[in-house]
């Protein structure tokens, strides 16, 4: 009977693993799991590796047939560039992320990289050429170590470390128990929001594609971290082709052009420093956010610019 035991024994455990990687998975890939209907088209081409230029074009976008969540919505980044998207919390400035990673496949128009509908390409392509720091990350019941890896799994040691140096996460994970093996997410150690989004911005930057996505990549992050880190992200973005989501106006002054997002379509484009002169919505949010934080590196940064 033992010897039948010792197998089927190892079987449960077996299976509690692979549960718990599935569970890991199907949470990562929420969104995914739940929209099979996005699959790749028969003829489905990888997209070239190299830089990226995206373009959406009069994309119109429904989570559910009768509500319109985005409306005509067009843009361009050249390969390369930054474009910067601001808005209220439920304009749909996240959507446009999860529409370029084709999370779900749109209604109306056409989103492009290099030219190619996304719809033409395959999706292990595409993802492999964009990276999102999202506004909430999924740790695995892992270690530090695998959860900043899993942005490249191949990449070595050094360069764990030194993405986790660029996020400014390598002292805090120093001063852990076990340092880089200190098992984290649910059954371990919890982090803070600042510091999953560290992990997350690590992850990212090891990854290294020619796209990024920071969907309010900073906003867990206290002002001083977060000054830090935008310096950090500024750089690394320095040469990909970049979309910011912002909540914080700070973050996107640099930007190459900054939408304004308001039920769905954008109200106002154009540079920082115009929209300011402007004086219209983004002037608004702009005074408003001076206003209510009165945050001085946001004062700075106006008197700055
Ligand atoms: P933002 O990032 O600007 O705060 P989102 O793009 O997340 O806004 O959401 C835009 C709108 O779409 C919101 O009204 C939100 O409630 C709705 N929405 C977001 N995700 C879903 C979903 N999975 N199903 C239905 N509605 C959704
Ligand atoms: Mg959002």
């Amino acid at each position: 009977l033992i010897q039948l035991y010792m197998p089927l024994n190892h079987l449960g455990i077996l299976y509690r693993e692979i549960r718990q990687s599935l569970t890991d998975i199907e949470r990562l890939f929420g969104l995914l799991v739940q929209h099979r209907e996005v699959q790749d088209a028969p003829d489905a081409r990888p997209l070239e590796r190299g830089p990226c230029a995206v373009s959406f074009e009069g994309v119109g976008f429904a989570y559910e047939p009768k509500r319109r969540i985005l409306a005509d919505v067009g843009f361009d980044i050249p390969a390369g560039r930054s474009l910067a998207v601001v808005g209220h919390s439920g304009s749909g400035k996240s959507t446009l992320a999860r529409l370029l990673y084709r999370f779900y496949d749109i209604s109306a128009g056409g989103i492009r990289i290099n030219g190619s509908d996304i719809r033409s390409l395959t999706q292990a392509s595409l993802r492999a050429a964009i990276g999102i720091v999202p506004q909430d990350t999924v740790l695995f019941n892992d270690t530090i170590f695998y959860n900043i890896q899993y942005g490249r799994p191949t990449a070595a040691r050094d360069e764990v470390i030194e993405a986790a140096r660029a996020a400014h996460l390598h002292e805090f994970i120093e001063r852990l128990p076990d340092g880089y093996e200190t098992k984290v997410g649910e059954r371990g150690l919890k982090l803070s929001g600042g510091e999953k989004q560290r992990v997350a911005i690590a992850r990212a930057l090891l990854k290294n594609p020619p796209i990024l996505i920071f969907d309010e990549a900073t906003s867990a992050l206290d002002s001083k971290t977060e000054k830090a880190i935008q310096g950090e992200l500024d750089q690394v973005a320095h040469g990909h082709t970049t979309l910011i989501i912002a909540h914080r106006l700070s973050t996107v002054m640099n930007a190459d052009e900054i939408l304004v997002l308001d039920g769905g379509r954008i109200v106002e484009r154009g540079r920082h420093r115009d929209l300011l002169e402007r004086g219209g919505y983004y002037a608004q949010m702009w005074a408003l956010q001076l206003q209510e934080k009165g945050i001085e590196s946001e004062a700075e940064a106006v008197t700055a610019a």
